[in-house]
């Protein structure tokens, strides 16, 4: 509503024409935490920096270092088969657990990363069926373990399960470009000397032991 004022001005009154009203107050659990800072392996590694624990990282898949498969007692945590191996424990539940461990260059500098769980599956290109499959082939034995740089403890090559997880594990699917978010572990070992012999000479050198990252979200793109 206006009224014209008697010498020229404009007097304004304000009416509502529309209401707000608060149905819930925003849940501070669904505030996402900003996103990690880019981190270079070459730096983060002589990094003391104990505040930056977290970064992003984009780099190519050297190798797979391990890859772990177990079936778990989910009441004490041994190896479960058709029942838990521990005598005492008599539970009827098992959880499967995935562990890899691969080296991750970024042309900076190289680092260690250990992934789990669902990141395996997604790591190792699986799809749910071969997944759901694996998870079957493994009830019997319970667990197996592969280092594919050629350590495996299960050294029968003519193991079917062994051979196709040696495939997976060396595949162009496996060694590629990724981008991951990850945690710098806690424990990281400081700088060593190592003795090197060249002819019969000897060299002490500083030798930097890799960095162990553990992957908290392995990113798609
Ligand atoms: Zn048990």
């Amino acid at each position: 509503m206006r009224a014209r004022a008697g010498q020229g001005g404009v007097y304004c009154s304000q009416l509502p024409v529309s209401s707000l009203s608060v149905t819930s107050l925003a849940d501070s659990s669904c505030v996402r935490p900003p996103p990690a800072p880019m981190m270079h392996l070459g730096v983060w590694t002589g990094s003391r920096e104990q505040r930056c624990f977290l970064g992003r990282v984009r780099g190519h898949v050297v190798c797979l270092l391990l890859l772990q498969l177990r079936w778990s007692c989910s009441l004490c945590g041994g190896l479960y088969t058709q029942s838990c191996s521990s005598a005492q424990c008599g539970s009827s539940s098992s959880v499967f657990q995935s562990t890899v461990k691969l080296v991750i260059d970024d042309g900076t500098g190289e680092a260690h990363v250990w992934f789990s769980g669902a990141q395996v599956r997604a790591l190792l290109g699986l799809a749910d069926s071969q997944w759901e499959g694996l998870q079957r082939a493994l009830r019997v034995r319970g667990h197996i373990r592969v280092y594919p740089r050629g350590r495996s403890l299960v050294c029968d090559s003519e193991d079917p399960l062994l051979h196709f997880l040696l495939c997976v594990c060396s595949s162009e699917v496996v060694c590629r470009q990724l981008s991951l978010t990850c945690r710098k572990q806690k424990a990281q070992r400081s700088e060593e000397m190592k003795r090197f012999s060249r002819g019969d000479r000897d060299f002490m050198t500083r030798v930097t032991p890799p960095l162990k990252l553990t992957c908290t979200h392995l990113h798609s793109d």
